[in-house]
């Protein structure tokens, strides 16, 4: 499966505020601590599960979601508990 990532508007400026804690992919608040990554692929457009392999030239690797954003039903298939690749 593959969807776009729904980026929050304030995300830029959120994750100027996040300071040493990583911003989360959705709407870039810091996290101190990792619990949930998705995958972003297609150069930042988009986040798919692990066994789409369409769009995998535009990998940009894993990167976390907070708490709330991770509670948002479009997201919740997407969530990876261990950011590694099969
Ligand atoms: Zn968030």
């Amino acid at each position: 499966m593959i969807t776009r990532l729904r980026r929050s508007k304030s995300w830029h400026r959120n994750a100027d505020k996040a300071g040493a804690d990583t911003p989360c992919a959705v709407c870039g608040q810091g996290i101190r601590t990792s619990r949930v990554w998705v995958w972003i692929t297609g150069g930042g457009d988009n986040i798919q599960t692990l066994d789409e392999h369409r769009d995998i030239a535009g990998d940009m690797g894993f990167h976390p979601v907070g708490p709330s954003c991770a509670a948002k039903p479009w997201i919740r298939p997407y969530l990876i508990t261990h950011p590694h690749k099969p």
